[in-house]
C-alpha cells in the first residue's frame, strides 16, 4: 500500500499545530489513506516544537524536524521533502488555510497517475486591501519573470516521489518551490481550492517581507532587470546622439558657451542611470556570491 507524506512547515504555530494534526488524521484515516505527517518547525520562538513532540509522542504517524533558527518557508518545504519517505508527498500550510478535502482530491489524482498536482486558488480568502494589492503586484512581476502564471498558484501541492527526487537534486540555494515544481514538468494537473480563514495565530507575511520575497525570486528566476540596464543605456545613447548633434551645430555656428543647464541635467541623468544599473548588477553579484558560498539551505537541530 502506498504512503502519502504530508509536509507542514510551521513557524510560531503553537495555536494551530494540534488542530492541524488532528484534522488531517481524521480526514486521512476516514479515507483509508496510509500517511505520515512531517512537521518542520522553522525555528519557532513559541511552543511549536513542544506541540510537535506532544503530537509525535502518542502517534507513530507524526514526525518532526526543528531548525536551528528561522530559515523561511522555502527552506522548511525543502527540508520536509528531504525527510518525507512516502511514495508521494504533499506540502500544505499548517494553519489549515489549505483544506484537507482538496488534499484527498490530489491524492486521488496521484492514484490515477498524475505526478505533479498543483493546488490552485479559486478565491483568496480574507486579506486586507493592502495585502491583496501587494500580493497582486508580486504575482504579476513573478509571472512575468518566470513565464509561468503565478496569480493563482500556491505552495499547496502533491508530488510523486520522482518529482520530489528531481527537486531535491536541484543544487540552487535560493529555491522557489512554486516555480520549480512547474518548471520540472512531469504529468501534471491542478486541483482548485478555496483559501480558508486562519483560525488562530497570524499571517507571517508583512508587506515588507513580501517585497523582499518578490525581489529575491525575480532576481533568482529572471535576468529581465539586467536587460533593463541595457534598455536604459540605449535610451541614454539616443539622447546622446541628439544632444551631440545639437552641440556640434552650436559649436560651428559660434554659440558654444551656452548650455550649462544641459550639462547639469546630463550629469544628473547619466549619474543616476549608472548608479541604478550598478545597483542591479550588484544585486545579481550578491546572489551569485550567496550561491557560490554553497551554504546549506537549513540546519536541523532536532528530530523526532
Ligand atoms: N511559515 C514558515 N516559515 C516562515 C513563515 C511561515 O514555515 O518563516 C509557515 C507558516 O507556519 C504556515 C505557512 O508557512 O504554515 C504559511 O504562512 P502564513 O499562514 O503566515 O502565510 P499566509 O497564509 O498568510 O500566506
Ligand atoms: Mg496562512
Amino acid at each position: 500500500m502506498s504512503v502519502l507524506s504530508v509536509v507542514l512547515p510551521a513557524y510560531n504555530e503553537e495555536a494551530m499545530l494540534h488542530k492541524a494534526a488532528d484534522t488531517l488524521k481524521t480526514v486521512l484515516e476516514g479515507e483509508k489513506i496510509e500517511y505520515e505527517l512531517v512537521f518542520v518547525d522553522d525555528g519557532s520562538k513559541d511552543g511549536t516544537w513542544r506541540e510537535i513532540e506532544k503530537a509525535a509522542a502518542g502517534d507513530p504517524h507524526v514526525r518532526g524536524i526543528h531548525f536551528s533558527r528561522n530559515f523561511g518557508k522555502e527552506s522548511a518545504i525543502f527540508a520536509g521533502l528531504a525527510t518525507a519517505s512516502g511514495d508521494c508527498t504533499a506540502v500544505m500550510d499548517c494553519d489549515l488555510q489549505h483544506p484537507p478535502a482538496a488534499l484527498v482530491e490530489m491524492y486521488r489524482q496521484w492514484e490515477q497517475g498524475y505526478e505533479v498536482i498543483e493546488g490552485v486558488k479559486r478565491s483568496r480568502g480574507q486579506e486586507s486591501i493592502l495585502h491583496k494589492a501587494s500580493a497582486g503586484l508580486f504575482y504579476k512581476l513573478m509571472s512575468e519573470a518566470t513565464k509561468v502564471d503565478m496569480s493563482r498558484a500556491s505552495d499547496f501541492k502533491l508530488l510523486d516521489r520522482k518529482a520530489v527526487t528531481t527537486l531535491l537534486e536541484m543544487p540552487e540555494r535560493n529555491a522557489f518551490f512554486r516555480a520549480m515544481s512547474s518548471w520540472i514538468g512531469y504529468r501534471s494537473s491542478t486541483v482548485e481550492f478555496d483559501v480558508q480563514d486562519r483560525e488562530a495565530g497570524e499571517s507571517k507575511w508583512s508587506t515588507r517581507s513580501l517585497i523582499q520575497y518578490a525581489i529575491t525570486n525575480i532576481v533568482g528566476y529572471s535576468s529581465a532587470p539586467m536587460q533593463l540596464v541595457t534598455g536604459a543605456g540605449l535610451v541614454v545613447l539616443v539622447l546622446a546622439i541628439v544632444l551631440g548633434i545639437q552641440t556640434l551645430i552650436h559649436y560651428f555656428t559660434g554659440h558654444a558657451v551656452e548650455g550649462f543647464t544641459t550639462v547639469i541635467l546630463l550629469i544628473l541623468l547619466i549619474g543616476s542611470v549608472i548608479m541604478i544599473s550598478l545597483g542591479i548588477i550588484g544585486y545579481y553579484i550578491s546572489r551569485i556570491y550567496e550561491e557560490v558560498k554553497g551554504r546549506p539551505k537549513y540546519i536541523i537541530s532536532r528530530k523526532i
